[in-house]
């Protein structure tokens, strides 16, 4: 019985350093009723970015005519260069009943909830301060003063959590992922997620007399 018919619009957010991208490959290669969102972006790859993998690279030109016709769920700019996410292969593929996931920070997923409806939002937490900061302490590349700032902002991202709908603890990685696949297959039977067959259900009682039960009417 094929009773659900439109995927939905997943957000992940979290702060650097809560583990949120292992988390999304470790679902996306799970799941395969998931697909990642593109983000649209003006900066030029970066070593070992692969085009169209998690971003496409457009030019500034390209992006401003995309954002005067309309085309962005939400845009930001980082750095002098534009990050959007495009809102037409997401609406294509929720009406074609696929589940979409956007990793977003809570700036551009405060702007998907008020652009779209139905929006299922989940926000990745670490499981201390402390811990988080020997994550990003141990991330060699960075300098003490960008640990600071990394953990400033991770502050302020998380206190914005009250915003979600679900809150998942990256303490295990394997958990981590068991526990957001669990939301997601909860999520199935949500009134949001049913509502298309629930209408059915009564349009379809509409065209008959369901009443009369054996020929006998009651
Ligand atoms: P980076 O250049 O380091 O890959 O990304 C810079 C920032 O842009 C990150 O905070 C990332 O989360 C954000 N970002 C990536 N894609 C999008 C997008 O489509 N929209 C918005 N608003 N931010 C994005």
């Amino acid at each position: 019985m094929m009773v659900n018919n439109k995927g939905r619009l997943f957000i992940l957010s979290g702060p650097s350093g809560s583990g949120k991208d292992t988390i999304m490959r470790e679902l996306l290669s799970r799941r395969k009723d998931i697909c990642l969102s593109i983000s649209s972006i003006t900066r030029p790859p970066r070593q070992g970015e692969i085009p169209g993998e998690k971003y496409d690279f457009i030019s500034k030109e390209k992006f401003e005519t995309m954002l005067l016709n309309g085309e962005f769920l939400e845009y930001n700019t980082y750095l002098g260069n534009y990050y959007g996410t495009p809102k037409k292969p997401i609406e294509r593929w929720i009406s074609c009943g696929r589940n979409v996931l956007l990793e977003i920070d809570v700036n551009g997923a405060r702007k998907v909830r008020e652009a779209m409806s139905g929006v299922l939002s989940v926000f990745i937490m670490p499981p201390s301060m402390q811990v988080l900061k020997e994550r990003l302490t141990g991330r060699s590349t960075e300098s003490a003063e960008a640990v600071s700032s990394r953990l400033q902002a991770a502050i302020d991202e998380i206190g914005c959590a009250n915003e979600y709908d679900y809150i998942i603890v990256n303490d295990n990685i394997t958990e981590a992922v068991n526990n957001l696949e669990a939301i997601i297959n909860a999520d199935r039977f949500s009134y949001k997620s049913m509502e298309n067959f629930v209408k059915e259900v009564l349009e379809s009682a509409k065209s008959c007399d369901w009443k009369a039960v054996g020929g006998i009417r009651q």
